[in-house]
Formats: structure tokens, sequence, C-alpha cells
């Protein structure tokens, strides 16, 4: 079939919930994706923050096919190894306690949201606790999770939603002063916000965050979903500030692929929050994506990915600067390590230009209304940063 006939396809079968791009994707090796006529694309998206090994990297092949061959899955009513070395792990490398493993972000998020409630119900025994979130952030599309998105297009047709949320400023501290309370158990937010347009916290904010959930005993969730597993050049985005919360959310690059999320908790909340009966999985953690996590984890450690990124973000940020420079449309660069934004004006709509990367064989996606957002797997090289730059430049002359 041609690409024409699958999508015509597709569109007579799934759910239209998204307006896709017109290539259907077939394989992919390195830095590179490859569709069903053979066309070779750059990819600068990795499936969302995803794919942060790039495609076809062996040893992880190996790992999941070694894995598929043994044990899929037990359910949690047994241990795994696998799961059980992927948790020692994630715990070593964020220097946090628990994990409960989950099938996606949301998850993790939803997880979250109700060990702090849990925690404040043990603590003062009444219900009704308040969530602080921000606006323009991007937390999930599951109910709870849609609770606390700042994004009243996404939230508005699905409301009432659960729990009490107030919506803060990003970057704001007294805005988020404002809204905290006696009944507040938790402050939400992206160390760095990824769908609401890329921007990262300040310093002052995220600490201000913290001192005001430790003087009141509110916990701080940091959704590291997007922003976390070496993306910014650290491990996890809040090693840069030294904020450590009580819980984090994991999942996008932690299974490389898997569909795999994770809620890992500081031991003050795991101790009084979630306990047997209060929280469960019936796919989450099941060995198969623990093998997953558990290699991703070791070629992080081994390959060194971190450090890579630190080390090719300037080569990314000096490439994007140019840019900026060299096309009036391009109001703003922002990001971190390689998660970066290039926000335009009204003049040229975002949409036009990654649709025109995709024709110069550029996948590039787009966060908020107006920003070119640019989450390539962490394996890229220098060289890749100036081919991706050469095709933008096309895209943004042509659009
Ligand atoms: C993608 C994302 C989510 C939701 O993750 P899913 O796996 O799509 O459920 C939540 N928070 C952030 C910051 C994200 O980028």
């Amino acid at each position: 079939m041609d690409t024409n006939q699958w999508m015509e396809q597709a569109e007579s079968h799934i759910l239209h919930t998204y307006n896709r791009y017109p290539i259907v994707l077939d394989h992919g090796e390195g830095m590179y994706l490859y569709d069903t006529e053979g066309k070779k694309y750059l990819d600068f998206a990795a499936g969302i923050a995803v794919q942060a090994l790039g495609y076809g990297n062996q040893e992880y092949a190996d790992a999941l096919k070694g894995q598929i061959d043994k044990l899929l899955h037990t359910s949690n009513l047994y241990y795994n190894q696998p799961i059980i070395d992927a948790a020692e792990k994630l715990c070593a490398a964020s220097g946090m306690d628990r994990v409960f493993f989950t099938n996606s972000g949301t998850e993790a998020i939803e997880g979250a949201i109700k060990a702090a409630k849990k925690y404040a119900y043990i603590k003062d025994g009444t219900t009704d606790h308040e969530i602080i979130a921000m606006e323009h952030s991007f937390h999930g599309r599951s109910l709870g999770a849609l609770a606390v998105t700042g994004n009243a297009h996404y939230r508005e047709p699905f409301e009432p939603l659960p729990g009490i949320v107030r919506f803060a400023q990003y970057n704001d501290l007294e805005s988020v002063k404002r809204l905290v309370n006696e009944k507040t158990c938790a402050i939400l937010l992206e160390t760095v916000q990824g769908e609401g347009g890329i921007y990262p916290a300040t310093e002052e904010f995220l600490k201000g965050i913290k001192e005001i959930c430790e003087a009141q005993d509110i916990l701080l969730i940091l959704d590291e979903i997007q922003c976390g597993m070496g993306r910014t050049g650290y491990l996890f985005a809040w090693q840069k500030y030294g904020v450590k919360p009580d819980i984090m959310a994991c999942a996008k690059a932690l299974g490389c692929g898997v569909p795999v999320g994770a809620f890992v908790m500081g031991q003050k909340a795991a101790e009084a929050s979630l306990k047997p009966g209060d929280h469960g999985t019936t796919y989450g953690g099941n060995p198969f994506v623990g093998a997953a996590v558990s290699k991703v984890l070791d070629i992080f450690a081994r390959e060194g990915i971190v450090e890579h990124v630190r080390e090719i973000a300037g080569c990314l940020t000096g490439q994007l600067e140019r840019i900026k420079e060299d096309f009036p449309c391009v109001k703003d660069r922002r990001g971190l390590g390689l998660m970066q934004g290039l926000e335009l004006d009204a003049s040229v709509p975002v949409g036009t230009v990654s649709a025109k990367a995709l024709e110069e064989g550029l996948i590039l996606i787009t966060a908020g209304n107006n920003v070119l957002r640019f989450v390539p797997p962490l394996i890229l090289g220098p060289e890749h940063v100036d081919e991706m730059a050469g095709k933008l430049r096309k895209a943004l002359g042509a659009s």
C-alpha cells in the first residue's frame, strides 16, 4: 500500500484525536527515521522526548528480546527480578527511596496526586485538600492529571474535574504564596515546562517553593516526565537546582520506547502515604518494562549520556542563536540542554514550519501556540546539529 492508502485506512478506523503529519514511519537507525517510501528523516522529536538512545540500539534490543523469551508479565502479586533491579537503579540515580512503576506519565501523576492526598489525610484526618499547580502546565489526559493541567482548552469540556486545584503563575513565587493555605497538600510543577512552550524554572522560584513546602509540610511534586532522564544535562532537571522533590514523576525516556512511567518518593512521603490496598496496577512494573528501564539506566551510566548532553548542548544553543539572529520571525530561544524552544512571532505559524521541515527531511514538533520544540535523541553529534540547522533554515525561508 502507498502512503495515501495507509492514511485512508488509518482515518477510517482510528479515532480522530490527532491531526497527524502525512508520513507512515517504518524503521529507524541512530538519529534517523525512514518512512514506508524509503525517505530519510533526521529526528529532532524523539517520539516526543522518548527515544533518548535513538533507534536501533542493539544492546537495548537484545535485553528486551531476552526478556520476551523468558517472562513478559507476572502481575504485582509476585516479585520479579528485572523490576527490582530497575527500582534499585532508579533510587540510586535519583537519591530517592521508593518507586511505583506505572504504564504512562499520566498514571505517574495520578499516583503522585493520590500519595499527596493520602499523606495529608493521614496527618489531619480531613479531606478536601488542595493542590497548587501552574498555568501553562501539562501533566496528562486522564481526569486527575487533566485537573492539574493549566490549559483551559484541554480542561473545559471535561469539567467538573476531580479535586480542588489552584493555578499559580510559573516563575512567580508571590502568585504561589497567595494560594497556600492550611488545606494545601501539594505543589506540583514541571521543572522545565514542556508542552506549555519550553520554560525552565528559575532557581529563585524552585528554591522558594521548596522553602514553602518545608515550612508548611506541603509535598513538592516535580513532573520530570519530559525534562528528566538526562535531557537537561542532569539525569533529573531538579539536580541542577539542588531542589529535591518529595515525589517525582517520570516516564517518556525512562523506558526509551516501552510504555513505562514511575512515581518516585522520598522516605518522608513514602512512609506516611500509600499503603497496601491504596493503589495498584495490573501491568505496571512488569518484567518486560523492568528489563528496559534497567538496561536504559545501565547504558546511560556506562556511555556517559548525561555528560554527552552537557557537551553537545552548547552546539545546539549556538546554532539556534544564529538562526534567531538571521530570521526576524524568531523572537526568543530558551531551554536547557537538549530541551530547547524557538518562539516565533505571529507572522509565521509554527505548524507551517514543522510541515516544511518534514518536506526537507527533518522531524520537528511544536509546543504551545508559537514555539518550535527541539527534543532530539540524546545521542546526537555536532554533525546532526549542523544538518538540522541547514534544514530548518530552508523550512523557515519557505514559510
Ligand atoms: C508527556 C507528559 C505527560 C503525560 O505523559 P503520558 O505518558 O503521555 O501519559 C505528563 N507530564 C509531562 C511534563 C509530559 O511531557
